[in-house]
């Protein structure tokens, strides 16, 4: 299922957000505001649906 990524506004770079949904769901999905620590730069990020990007490709398992 893809993985649902925001870009970290500090490092410029993908990361994962740790929701995974398929296409339909996050049409629909009710995101709200949600937050995630950051791997690359180490602070937390608030992200909603505007910022989500959808990686398809890697999943893997
Ligand atoms: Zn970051």
């Amino acid at each position: 299922m893809p993985r649902v990524m925001i870009k970290c506004p500090n490092t410029g770079k993908q990361i994962y957000t740790g929701v995974n949904l398929n296409w339909e769901t996050f049409e629909s999905y009710r995101f709200g505001t949600q937050s995630v620590p950051c791997p690359e730069c180490h602070a937390s990020h608030q992200w909603s649906r505007v910022d989500a990007i959808l990686d398809e490709t890697g999943g893997g398992s």
